[in-house]
């Protein structure tokens, strides 16, 4: 919306500034986070700070902050932009130095979060999305939230093409995620996912879809599934800050089940639900 924290600068979004050689402009040299509202609240905040802090050590960025004043940043311009129901975007990068590949002596991070009103997608949830698959061509870092998103980007335009909601990605024969998801699959009752390991970004709606299957007595199953093991589960379904928990009712020219939700995936999505309203407290 009309806000921008630029470094430690809250500004008019149009009066934001940002230098061409700028490491994350120029080579992506930077991690983001993406974090839900929920009728004025930040869903999850804590866990998406630690995943920022987190994304950013392991590529030695250091975020000028501590995660007590960052989470005030964000929570004060949520509230400068009177945000009711979005997300907030944040980014670091390494900084403004001559381009040169190895990290500068001198840069300092450069920090951005501004606001973007997003409507939940209702309907999305209720009847489910059609799917492609795309080759898994992303580096081998995954678990890093980090800016460089060109594997991500080529698979989403696959799928838009072919006018599907997300691309299922592939490392060879075994699924790894979504373009810019996590994908589970339902079999018997029992919930399939990729291992949290360095090809998949772990989900902070993964950890609370994790929670809501123990609390209903669902069993998940960290374990990888093969394309063809995906295409014959009784349920797939897909997470995310945005997509929360949506159901996969096609991959390619394959019905999943009959076509529709399955009872499994409509049981969590229940449980996800009372946690956003859970959430919304002010
Ligand atoms: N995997 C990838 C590659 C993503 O880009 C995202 C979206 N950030 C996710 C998984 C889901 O993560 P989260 O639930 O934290 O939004």
């Amino acid at each position: 919306m009309t806000h921008i924290w630029v470094n430690d600068q809250l500004m008019n979004r149009n009066e934001a500034k940002i230098d061409a050689e700028d490491r994350g402009y120029q080579f992506g040299d930077g991690v983001y986070e993406v974090i839900k509202v929920y009728k004025g609240n930040l869903f999850e905040m804590e866990a998406h700070i630690n995943r920022f802090y987190r994304s950013a050590d392991e590529l030695r960025i250091i975020i000028p902050y501590t995660k007590d004043v960052l989470h005030k940043m964000v929570y004060d311009l949520v509230e400068a932009d009177q945000l009711n129901t979005g997300h907030v975007y944040m980014q670091v990068t390494r900084g403004v130095a001559e381009r040169q590949h190895y990290f500068p002596d001198e840069a300092s991070a450069t920090f951005t979060a501004y606001t973007q009103v997003s409507d939940r997608p209702v309907e999305q949830f209720e009847q489910g999305v059609k799917t492609v698959l795309y080759d898994d061509i992303r580096w081998l870092r995954c678990d890093i939230k980090s800016l460089n998103l060109l594997g991500a980007v080529l698979a989403k335009q696959a799928a838009h093409e072919a006018d599907c909601a997300e691309a299922i990605l592939h490392r060879e024969d075994i699924v790894t995620e979504g373009s810019s998801s996590n994908v589970y699959g339902v079999k018997n009752g029992i919930v399939y996912t990729h291992p949290a390991n360095n090809l998949i970004l772990k989900g902070i709606t993964r950890d609370v879809v994790f929670r809501c299957a123990k609390e209903q007595g669902i069993e998940i199953v960290e374990e990888a599934m093969t394309v063809e093991e995906l295409l014959t589960m009784d349920e797939v379904f897909f997470t995310s800050t945005g997509a929360e928990v949506s159901p996969i009712i096609q991959i390619n020219d394959t019905i999943i089940g009959d076509g529709e939700p399955g009872e499994t995936t409509r049981k969590l999505q229940q449980a996800f639900e009372a946690k956003v309203q859970e959430s919304i407290t002010i």
